[in-house]
């Protein structure tokens, strides 16, 4: 008789809960852990919606265009042109119809003309379609971009309804018990996983932590150069006098999108700013009616991208570090601990994707260098 192989997942954010998806699928027994109450409160909670192949390319103002950066734009653009269908099919066996059926695409405004046009010649040189537009009432009359490949949705709604959907297909969810602990396990190869006092052995151990994601690696002696950028959201009820265009506005100055979700309007974004206000400041000088006439903020959040040294995500076998002596097998072979860390300014476009390439890679299906741990 063969045994059901487990895996246990820490983190239930998009990025856990699509390689819990995809794992299942293939008769893994799946448990999922997150020091959290509740599935997708971290990161994944308030994000702007953009399902947006068109931005898998670098957002760090100090971005280096070496060859290995191009290299980690080309492999996101793939797993990115990989997710779309996945993530709308699995919208649509949820039941997010409206979700599958928002209008497509995003703009991008530009401060002016040139900057567009530069723009667009670069995207068409890495075959992203991208058209200039002036829309007086969709791009505030201002220079823009317009990516008709891309979409959006409401992260947070999907999360929930897929943790909904796992749970029901047989996903064990262990919530709000403090943050998960790993060691190396005396079977060489294998961590061990501690939450509150409670141990777990699984065949694989899969972390999807986001942006604590060097915090839980660093005790096994593996540095994961992922580093959280902040970011803000702010939500206000849609005003009813006034029409806002029903596809996200991305602004080029200040990282940040505007985002007309069912029943209010997000600002979100910018990088690493300390408060809200430079993005609220940002969108007054955009849109002065909209918020002049918009009253209190329904909510501020902010959370953190989880933004990995390579430029692309780390999805694969975690290494055994060299000093990790006989308790850890061969020093430097894989181990049967999983990374799905580092999506950045990109989680919720590059989720079904890589929740599926993570399953396929732990079953043995596939395997893609171009995603390998970059500690
Ligand atoms: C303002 C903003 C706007 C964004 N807009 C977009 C967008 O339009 N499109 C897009 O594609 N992406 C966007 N992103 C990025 C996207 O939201 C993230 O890439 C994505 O949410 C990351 O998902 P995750 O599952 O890796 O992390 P998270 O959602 O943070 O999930 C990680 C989980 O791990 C848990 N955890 C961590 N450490 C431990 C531990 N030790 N023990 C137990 N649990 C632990 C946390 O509680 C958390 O629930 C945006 C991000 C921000 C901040």
């Amino acid at each position: 008789m063969t045994e059901t192989r487990t895996a246990v997942i820490i983190g239930a954010g998009l990025i856990g809960l699509s390689t819990a998806d995809s794992l299942i699928r293939r008769g893994v027994e799946v448990t999922v852990v997150d020091a959290r109450d509740g599935p997708v409160r971290g990161t994944s909670f308030s994000n702007s919606g953009m399902i947006h192949p068109s931005q898998a390319r670098s957002w760090s103002p100090t971005r280096k265009a070496t060859q290995a950066q191009r290299d980690a734009e080309s492999a996101t653009r793939d797993l990115a042109k990989d997710a779309m269908p996945r993530l709308l099919s699995r919208m649509e066996e949820l039941g997010l119809q409206d979700m599958r059926a928002r209008p497509r695409g995003c703009y991008q405004i530009f401060p002016d003309l040139d900057a567009a046009r530069a723009a667009q010649t670069q995207l068409s040189a890495d075959g992203i379609t991208a058209n200039v537009v002036i829309d007086p009432s969709r791009t505030f009359s201002k220079p823009a971009l317009f990516f008709p490949e891309d979409r959006s949705g409401d992260a947070h709604a999907y999360g929930c309804a897929l943790a909904d959907d796992l749970t029901a297909r047989g996903v064990t969810f262990i919530y709000g018990a403090g943050d998960v602990r790993m060691r190396w396990d005396s079977v060489p190869g294998r961590v061990a996983v501690s939450l509150a006092g409670h141990r777990f052995r699984a065949d694989d151990v899969v972390i999807c932590t986001g942006a604590r994601s060097s915090e839980i690696l660093a005790p096994l002696g593996l540095s994961a150069r992922i580093t959280p950028v902040r970011g803000w959201a702010v939500d206000f009820d849609l005003p009813a006098d006034f029409r806002l265009p029903p596809t996200p506005v991305m602004d080029a100055v200040s990282r940040s999108a505007l985002t007309v979700f069912e029943d209010r309007f997000r600002l979100s974004g910018t990088w690493n700013e300390d408060s809200a206000r430079p993005l609220l400041e940002r969108w007054a000088e955009l849109i002065p009616d909209v918020l002049g006439r918009a009253k209190q903020a329904r909510s501020v959040w902010s959370g953190l991208r989880p933004v990995s040294g390579a430029g692309r995500p780390y999805i694969g076998a975690a290494p055994i570090p060299a000093d990790r002596g006989d308790t850890a097998g061969e020093p430097g072979t894989p181990s049967r601990l999983w990374v799905n860390i580092g999506h950045g300014h990109m989680g919720w476009t590059l989720c079904a994707g890589a929740g599926e390439l993570a399953a396929a890679m732990i079953t043995g299906e596939r395997e893609d260098a171009r995603f390998a741990y970059g500690g």
